[in-house]
């Protein structure tokens, strides 16, 4: 069918990672069948391959490789890739972050550029920095969510509340986890790479505009996602998100 297994290796992970991966799309690819005039999926009862079914195929098959992580909150369709791929190599420790560079051998320096204050590690990083745990704090609150978070990001994605209904406000909670973490890995990069740093205002207002931007893409693909789940959460979505583009069918502002 084309593909090359051998081009996972470029990616920062263990072999026996990269043979998990390559079995499961294997799999994905053995459930092609040749017919006597066409190929047929056979997951499909109409026997054509169809991108939400496979999509639900892959991610029930990776359930069983992810530390009890919901895969949704990675490889969701309402998710920009790169966030969700960055997510998921951070809750597998495999970001480059600069404590990996001193037990490499590096002698530079390994404070994290957030905060100036600690040595920089995935957890400190995304979750416990000064600087992070602020837009996490901001992300609770606009979700109208009171909790204390955990102390490691593996912790706070197994246990990050989603639904396993479509929806609005389902969507909201199931992409603004690898949005967080993508935006600050970008923020730490700005500042290292480019020697320019943002306030945490900005960095949160990118943050929102990204996942906003997720949300109302989705609301455009497919309008019946809306349809669904819109009836106690409209007034949190409203008054919380006020960029997301509620369809005008459902009382919202979407097309005025
Ligand atoms: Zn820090």
């Amino acid at each position: 069918m084309g593909w090359f297994w051998n081009s996972f290796q470029g990616l920062p992970l263990s072999p026996r990672e990269i043979e998990q991966l390559v079995d499961i799309l294997k799999d994905r690819q053995s459930a092609f069948r040749k017919g006597h005039y066409s190929l047929i999926w056979l997951p499909s009862k109409l026997g054509q391959y169809d991108a939400k079914e496979g999509y639900h195929l892959l991610a029930n098959q990776m359930e069983n490789y992810d530390l009890g992580i919901p895969q949704k909150l990675f490889w969701s369709n309402k998710l920009i890739a790169k966030a969700g791929v960055f997510a998921w190599l951070a809750t597998r420790r495999k970001i480059l972050t600069t404590d990996k560079f001193r037990r490499m051998g590096s002698q530079g320096p390994s404070r994290c550029i957030l905060c100036k204050a600690q040595e920089e590690s995935v957890d400190h990083l995304l979750l416990n920095c000064s600087f992070t745990a602020k837009c996490w704090r901001w992300l609770c609150a606009k979700l109208g969510w009171i909790t204390t978070l955990p102390n490691d990001i593996v912790s706070l994605f197994q246990g990050w509340p989603i639904s396993p209904h479509n929806g609005i406000l389902s969507s909201l909670w199931g992409v603004n986890t690898s949005c967080l973490v993508w935006e600050v890995w970008k923020e730490r990069n700005r500042r290292i790479f480019w020697n320019k740093a943002r306030k945490l205002g900005s960095v949160l207002n990118s943050l929102e505009v990204s996942i906003v931007e997720n949300i109302n893409n989705m609301l455009a693909l497919d309008l019946s996602v809306g349809k669904k789940n819109l009836t106690d959460s409209d007034d949190r979505i409203r008054s919380g998100w006020p960029g997301i583009k509620i369809p005008s069918f459902l009382g919202g502002i979407g097309d005025k």
